[in-house]
């Protein structure tokens, strides 16, 4: 592949994650439920990762549970809020949600107990506007996410934060597209907080949930005692190591990393916008994720760009991982206002950690030739 720019989709597996999910492996494969020294120790490892993720949010060890990713930890808390709220209470979640928030709070709560808070024109909910919603509908829960993974679009989630704190109300983040690109350390004031290894070089599969108190338990999984009884099921310590490991190796040069390549990325914006007249970068004046551009192209559906990329040896995506190659598009799109044309010919591309300069350069010639070709009626071969 000439380059990767799908990393809000899943990200290649860190080098230090491997090294740790292969020592792990080796060194404590036994189950941290078991009786004997050996288990024991892994028991012991499995502790000790979950103080050092808690050092990287700025939460209490106690608070994490660890999960199969943040689809899990969100149906988690949606499938506990249906069991604890009072019938007739509800939720209010911004109207850009992931799927896994909006769809699980629809389904375990009922739609009609699903508040959405709008956003503005550049896809930001504003203080206002959810201390309006607070002040019509008092849910008991907000659940806000830090960044889009679409836009990339950053809510200012501390101020929203603050705004619920102020009237009492429990704020969730989802904050899966933030942490390992942002600094994490202030999410400990947040009353829950979700998070995904693949999205920041651990591997699929592991993920976490906070929750507000240590001892508040409402599985989504029934069966044995593990995770002090909020979620059941043999701990993947391996996983959870290497997802640990990788948080700790991007955690020290995200301000390193975030200034050189929100200067590739606006290059790369510049270079796209030169060359196609009438390109639209999505929320252009909203502060963003450093590596993600989604754009409307001028012409040509989405699903033909990607395919010529590809060809030429390009990954990028038509927009979430989970809505693409699907009939119409995703709803954060629709939340920004675009047209149901536009949808059909939005792009979304979202760098790395270490994508240079180059790779940057090479997609948008790649870009330029594939708009040639397509220009032309030419076939996919290119
Ligand atoms: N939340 C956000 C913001 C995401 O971007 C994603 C993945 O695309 C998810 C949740 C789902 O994560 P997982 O694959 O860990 O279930």
């Amino acid at each position: 592949m000439a380059a990767y720019f799908d990393y809000n989709a899943t990200t290649p597996v860190h080098a230090a994650a491997r090294e740790a999910w292969l020592k792990a492996s080796d060194e404590h494969w036994q189950n941290p439920s078991s009786l004997y020294r050996e288990a024991g120790l892994t028991a012991q490892a499995l502790e000790a990762a979950r103080e050092r993720l808690a050092d990287l949010l700025g939460v209490e060890p106690e608070r994490v549970v660890f999960t199969s990713g943040a689809t899990e930890s969100n149906n988690t808390l949606f499938s506990g809020l249906a069991k604890c709220l009072a019938p007739d209470a509800c939720v209010a979640i911004s109207a850009i949600e992931h799927p896994c928030v909006r769809e699980a709070a629809r389904v375990w709560l009922g739609r009609h107990r699903v508040v959405e808070i709008p956003v503005n024109e550049d896809g930001v909910v504003e203080v206002e506007v959810l201390q309006d919603i607070l002040k019509r509908h008092q849910p008991a829960l907000v659940s806000i996410m830090a960044a889009n993974n679409e836009s990339g679009v950053l809510q200012p989630w501390q101020e929203l934060l603050k705004v619920c704190r102020q009237t009492g109300v429990r704020f969730h983040t989802d904050a899966a597209q933030w942490i390992g690109k942002l600094k994490s350390t202030a999410f400990g004031a947040c009353d829950y907080i979700t998070g995904s290894a693949h999205k920041f070089g651990g591997s699929k599969g592991v993920g976490f949930l906070v929750v507000a108190d240590a001892d508040e338990a409402f599985p989504l999984f029934h069966g044995g005692p593990q995770e002090q009884s909020r979620r059941a099921g043999t701990e993947n310590y391996p996983g959870i190591e290497a997802m640990v490991t990788a948080l700790e190796s991007v955690t020290p040069i995200i301000a390193e990393v975030s200034a050189k390549q929100t200067l590739l990325r606006d290059a790369f914006i510049m270079q796209m916008q030169t060359q196609f007249v009438g390109l639209r970068v999505i929320s252009e004046g909203a502060p963003r994720l450093w590596n993600t551009v989604l754009m409307v192209m001028p012409r040509h559906d989405n699903l033909k760009w990607l395919t010529r990329l590809s060809r030429l040896g390009f990954a990028i995506s038509t927009g979430s991982a989970c809505s693409s190659g699907k009939e119409g598009s995703s709803a954060v799109v629709q939340a920004l206002g675009a047209s149901w044309e536009e949808l059909r010919r939005v792009v979304r591309v979202s760098g790395g950690w270490e994508t240079t300069v180059a790779e940057w350069q090479a997609l948008a010639a790649a870009f330029a030739e594939a708009g040639q070709s397509l220009d032309s009626g030419g076939r996919p071969g290119i």
